[in-house]
C-alpha cells in the first residue's frame, strides 16, 4: 500500500514548509527551495553529467524548487561557467532533463551571477574600485559596455529557457556586479549610472527589466536583493525596500535575500551564527512588497523552517548547504524521520572552505556530495561480519555506510558514548551543531541495526574470539604529550581535561599549541555569557549589528561589544607564521578576530624552555622570557593510537586502521569521514 501525502506524518507536523505555492503559472509543490552553491563542478572533466546527477538526487529527496550555483551572462562575469551562446544550451539540457525525470514537479533555475569586480581574471565594474580580496582593480565599465552587460544578461536569461530551466534568480548582492553599482563605496560613478540612489539603482533594475522583456511573463525570475550588506556606509533601509519595489513592478516572481559581502567582515553562514539569524529582517522586507520571499542562511532542519513560515517572516525558505549534507532532508521531515536527517553543522570545511580554495565543493557530513557518481553505495554481494573500533567520526562514518550496504557491523568503543572528538568539538561555545552529527549516527546506528557495544575495550583477543571477516581499527589518537622540562608540573593541563571541565583553569593561561584545538580552548576559556550561536541578541551584540534600526548595511556606527571572562590568555606557537593558518579559510578568521577583541595574546615564533612554579619559560623574540601563568594548556596536536593494531599484527591478524589511528598529523574531521567512506563503501 502506498502512503499519500496526506498521510506522512511531516505534512502535518510542518504544514507550511509542505503547503503548495502559486508563482504564475507555475506551481511548488512546497516551499523548500535548494539555494544557489557553487559546486566547482562545472569545470571538473564531466563536470555538468555530475551536476545532472547531484541535482537528480536532492529533486528525488523532495525540494519544492533548485537553484543552480552561479553561471556568467558572458566571459566577464568570471564564472567558471557562462551561458553566453547556443552552443552552451546542451551542457545545461543534461541538469534540467535529469531533474526533471527525477520529479517533474520540481522546478529548477538557473543563477545569472556577474562577478563584476570579484572576477578573475579582467574584472569589470561601475568604477576602478579594487575589493579588498580581489587580485586585480577592475576596469571601469563605459557606456558601451554597461549596454553590453545588460543585453548579455537579457541573452543568459533567453538561453536558459532554451536549456529547459523553469526559471532563473538574479543575484544582485554579495560585491558582485550588480551590488557594485548599489553602494557609494564601489560606484564613484557621475553619470546617470552613479551618484544619487536612484541612478546607483538603474543597473540592477534594468537588469531586471530586460530579463523580463527577454523571457516573458510566465518564466520565474527570482531576484536577489542585499537584505543588509554588513558594509560600514552600505545601503540603508530605505534602500533596500526602494531596489525591492521597484524590481517587483520591473517584474520579479520572487525576492530572494541575501546578507552580507564577502569583504564584509561579519560571519553570516558560520557554525556561530545563529539558526535563522537573519529572518527578522526579511520579515520586514516581507511586509514591504507583494512578492513571495525567500530567507536563506542558517535554516537547516525543518522545524527552523516552519518556524520561519509560521512567523511570517517568509514565504519560502532556501537552504543550500543543508542540501549537500543530506539530499533526502526534505523527505524525511515529510515521513517524521527528522532524526535521520544528516544535519548541516555549517563547519564550511569541506563546501565554501574548498569554493573559496578553487577546490571542488563537497560536504563534511557527507562525502558523497558533489561525488555521487564517484562514491556510490552498492548493495554488498556477499555480506560481511565487520567489526569497527571506535565511534568517533571515522568509526561511525565507517559502520553506518558498511551497515547501509548491508554487513553486519559491531561496533566498539570503551567510552560510555558515541561520537569520539565530536563530544569535545560540541562543548565549544558556537559550535553546539557538531551534537547534531552524534544524533544523526546514533539514529542510523538503530536504523540500520548495528551492534553498539560501549563502555567495551575490544582487545586483540576479543576480536580474535569474534571471528569477523573484517577489522577496522578507528581507536583514534591520543594527545601529544611535547617533551619539554616540567611537563608533569601540577599547573600543566591537557585539551581533554579542560574542554571536559575536569581540571580547572587558573586566571592567567598559556595555551601551548595553536591549531584548531587551541584555537577552540582559547575560545572556551576566555567566554563568558551565552553563546552567541544561540542568543541572536548576543551574536548581534558581539559583531555590532544592529537588526531593529538598521543603520548603513545594518552595522555603521555599530560598535561590537566584547564580552570575555576575566583572564589572561597566551595562544602560542613554534612556527612563525601568523596563528590560525591552518583554520579554515571561510571561518579562521571569526576565531582571530574574536580573540583578539577578547584580548588573547598571539605569539608565534615560541621556544618553549621549561614550566615550573614560576610559570612557563620561553623564548620569543630572541629573549628569554617567563610567562607567569597559573595554567598550562597542552593542545601540541596527537598522535595516533596504535596498540590495538599492534596487538592484532602480534596474532596475525590483519586489520585496516582508519581516521586518526592511521594518521593523526594534520587529520580533521573532513579526512577522517571521507576516508572512512570510501573504505566501507568498498568493502
Ligand atoms: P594541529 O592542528 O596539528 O595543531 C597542533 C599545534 O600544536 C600546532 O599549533 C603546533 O604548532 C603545535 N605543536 C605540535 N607539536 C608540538 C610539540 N611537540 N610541542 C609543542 N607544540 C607542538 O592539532 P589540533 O589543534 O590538536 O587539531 C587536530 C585536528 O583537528 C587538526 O587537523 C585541526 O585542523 C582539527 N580541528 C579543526 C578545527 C577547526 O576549527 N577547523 C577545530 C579543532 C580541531 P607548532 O609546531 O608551530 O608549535
Ligand atoms: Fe554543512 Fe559543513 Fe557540510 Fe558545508 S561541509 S555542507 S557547512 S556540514
Amino acid at each position: 500500500m502506498t502512503t499519500t501525502n496526506a498521510e506522512k506524518p511531516g505534512i502535518s507536523k510542518y504544514p507550511r514548509l509542505f503547503a503548495p505555492l502559486d508563482i504564475g503559472p507555475a506551481r511548488l509543490k512546497n516551499r523548500a527551495v535548494m539555494g544557489s552553491m557553487h559546486t566547482g563542478l562545472e569545470e571538473q572533466e564531466n563536470g555538468f553529467e555530475r551536476l545532472a546527477v547531484y541535482y537528480a538526487e536532492r529533486a528525488r529527496g523532495g525540494v519544492g524548487m533548485i537553484v543552480t550555483g552561479g553561471i556568467s551572462p558572458n566571459a566577464e562575469g568570471g564564472m567558471g561557467s557562462k551561458l553566453s551562446n547556443s552552443g552552451e544550451v546542451a551542457q545545461h539540457r543534461l541538469i534540467t532533463e535529469a531533474v526533471h525525470a527525477a520529479d517533474a514537479s520540481v522546478k529548477i533555475c538557473m543563477q545569472i551571477l556577474h562577478a563584476g569586480p570579484l572576477a578573475n581574471p579582467a574584472p569589470v565594474a561601475p568604477s576602478p574600485v579594487k575589493s579588498r580580496i580581489a587580485r586585480e582593480t577592475p576596469r571601469e565599465l563605459d557606456e558601451a559596455g554597461i549596454e553590453k552587460q545588460l543585453s548579455d544578461f537579457a541573452n543568459c536569461a533567453r538561453l536558459a529557457i532554451e536549456a529547459g530551466y523553469d526559471g532563473v534568480e538574479i543575484i544582485s548582492s554579495a560585491g558582485y556586479l550588480l551590488s557594485a553599482f548599489l553602494v557609494e563605496k564601489t560606484n564613484r560613478r557621475t553619470d546617470s549610472w552613479g551618484g544619487s540612489f536612484e541612478n546607483r539603482m538603474r543597473f540592477p533594475v534594468e537588469v531586471m527589466r530586460r530579463v523580463r522583456e527577454a523571457v516573458g511573463d510566465e518564466f520565474i525570475v527570482i531576484f536577489r536583493v542585499p537584505a543588509m550588506d554588513m558594509l560600514e556606509g552600505g545601503m540603508s533601509w530605505e534602500e533596500v525596500v526602494t531596489l525591492t519595489k521597484r524590481v517587483e513592478k520591473e517584474g520579479a516572481s520572487i525576492i530572494n535575500c541575501h546578507f552580507t559581502w564577502h569583504e564584509a567582515r561579519i560571519p553570516t553562514i558560520a557554525t556561530m551564527v545563529p539558526r535563522a539569524a537573519f529572518t527578522s529582517v526579511t520579515e520586514r522586507l516581507r511586509k514591504e512588497i507583494g512578492l513571495p520571499i525567500i530567507a536563506s542562511n542558517r535554516i537547516n532542519m525543518p522545524d527552523v523552517a516552519e518556524d520561519v513560515l509560521a512567523r511570517g517572516a517568509a514565504d519560502l525558505v532556501a537552504m543550500a548547504r543543508p542540501m549537500l549534507a543530506d539530499a533526502e532532508l526534505v523527505n524525511k521531515a515529510a515521513e517524521g524521520r527528522e532524526d535521520e536527517i544528516n544535519t548541516c553543522i555549517a563547519c564550511n570545511q569541506a563546501c565554501l572552505d574548498h569554493t573559496f580554495s578553487g577546490k571542488p565543493t563537497s560536504c563534511m557530513v557527507n562525502p558523497r556530495a558533489c561525488r555521487e557518481t564517484l562514491i556510490t553505495f552498492e548493495t554488498a554481494r556477499a555480506p560481511k561480519s565487520i567489526a569497527v573500533v571506535g565511534a568517533g567520526p571515522a568509526g561511525l562514518a565507517y559502520a553506518t555506510v558498511a551497515a547501509e550496504r548491508g554487513h553486519r557491523v559491531t561496533l566498539f568503543d570503551s567510552a560510555p558514548e558515541i561520537g569520539g572528538q565530536f563530544n569535545l568539538a560540541k562543548r565549544i561555545p558556537g559550535k553546539e551543531e557538531f551534537s547534531e552529527t552524534i544524533r544523526y549516527y546514533a539514529r542510523m546506528i538503530e536504523v540500520l541495526g548495528i551492534d553498539l557495544r560501549l563502555n567495551t575495550k575490544a582487545s586483540a583477543e576479543l576480536l580474535k574470539a569474534g571471528g569477523f571477516d573484517e577489522i577496522v581499527v578507528a581507536a583514534g589518537i591520543v594527545p601529544r604529550v611535547p617533551d619539554i622540562e616540567g611537563i608533569d608540573h601540577p599547573k600543566v593541563v591537557g585539551y581533554v581535561d579542560v574542554i571536559t571541565g575536569s581540571r580547572s583553569v587558573g586566571k592567567s593561561v598559556a595555551i601551548m599549541g595553536a591549531g584548531g584545538i587551541g584555537f577552540d580552548v582559547a575560545e572556551l576559556v576566555t567566554h563568558a555569557g551565552p553563546s552567541a550561536s544561540l542568543n541572536i541578541d548576543v551574536f548581534a551584540k558581539e559583531w555590532g549589528i544592529d537588526f531593529k534600526n538598521h543603520p548603513r548595511g545594518g552595522v555603521t556606527g555599530v560598535e561590537p561589544v566584547v564580552t570575555a571572562a576575566d583572564r589572561t590568555v597566551y595562544l602560542m606557537q613554534r612556527k612563525t607564521s601568523r596563528l590560525g593558518r591552518s583554520l579554515g579559510r571561510t571561518t579562521g578568521w571569526t576565531h582571530r578576530i574574536t580573540l583578539t577583541r577578547r584580548g588573547v595574546k598571539m605569539i608565534q615564533g615560541v621556544e618553549y624552555k621549561k614550566i615550573d612554579d614560576q610559570g612557563l619559560h620561553v623564548v620569543f623574540e630572541g629573549e628569554p622570557r617567563i610567562l607567569d601563568v597559573e595554567t598550562v594548556i597542552i593542545c601540541a596536536g596527537q598522535e595516533p593510537l596504535r596498540t590495538l593494531s599492534d596487538d592484532l599484527a602480534k596474532y596475525g591478524i590483519s586489520a585496516s586502521l582508519i581516521g586518526g589511528a592511521y594518521e593523526a598529523v594534520e587529520l580533521d574531521a573532513k579526512t577522517a569521514i571521507d576516508q572512512a567512506t570510501r573504505m566501507a563503501a568498498a568493502v
